[in-house]
C-alpha cells in the first residue's frame, strides 16, 4: 500500500475504520457530561469562540473530515449516523455546547440562519429596541459574519449597529474578548 493510500479514508480496510471510530467515540463520550435524557449534555472539552464544542479529528480524521470537529456534529453522527452533505446540525435547545443527540436535528443553511435569528430575537426581545452591545451580541455578530453571506450593513441592522461598527467588531479592532 502506498503512503498516500494509507491516509485516504476510502482505502482503509474496514477493520481499521471500526477501530479508529471506536477511538473517537471513547474520546468523545469521555468529554460529555451526560445528564437526564431530556437535559442538555454539556461538552466538557474545548469550546470554540462561537460557543460550540470541538474535538480533534486526528488521528481518526479518516472517519470524519477535518482536523477539528464540531462536538454536536460528532454526537449526531455517533448516535444517528452520517450527516448528509451540506446539512447543518441544529440545536432544539439554545445551547451550542450541548451534545445530547435528542436535542439535535438536521437542517439546511437556510434553516440554520432562521433558527439563529429566531433564537436571538427570543433572547434579546424586541429587536427594534436599541440595545447596547454586550459580549454575547458581539460573539453572535462574529459568528454570523463568518457563516452568513449577508453584507455587514444587513447584519448591523439586525443588531441596531452601523455597518462600520460591524466591520470593527469582525476585524477585532473593538471588543477584544478574552474567551
Ligand atoms: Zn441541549
Amino acid at each position: 500500500m502506498q503512503p498516500d493510500e494509507e491516509n485516504a479514508s476510502h482505502t482503509l480496510p474496514r477493520a481499521i475504520q471500526r477501530r479508529t471510530k471506536r477511538g473517537l467515540e471513547n474520546r468523545f463520550w469521555a468529554k460529555v457530561e451526560r445528564r437526564g435524557p431530556t437535559d442538555c449534555w454539556p461538552w466538557r472539552g474545548s469550546i470554540k469562540k462561537n460557543g460550540s464544542g470541538q474535538i480533534g479529528g486526528e488521528p481518526e480524521g479518516n472517519i470524519l473530515r477535518g482536523k477539528k470537529l464540531y462536538a454536536h456534529r460528532v454526537a449526531y453522527e455517533l448516535a444517528r449516523g452520517l450527516i448528509p452533505n451540506d446539512l447543518h446540525v441544529l440545536h432544539r435547545c439554545d445551547n451550542p455546547a450541548c451534545t445530547n443527540p435528542a436535542h439535535l436535528f438536521l437542517g439546511t443553511h437556510q434553516d440554520n440562519m432562521a433558527d439563529m435569528i429566531a433564537k436571538r430575537r427570543h433572547a434579546h426581545g424586541d429587536r427594534q429596541t436599541r440595545r447596547k452591545l454586550d459580549q454575547h451580541r458581539v460573539r453572535a455578530i462574529r459568528w454570523l459574519a463568518l457563516h452568513d453571506p449577508a453584507p455587514h450593513h444587513v447584519l448591523g441592522r439586525e443588531f441596531s449597529v452601523s455597518a462600520s461598527n460591524v466591520d470593527f467588531i469582525v476585524r477585532r479592532l473593538t471588543w477584544k474578548l478574552t474567551a
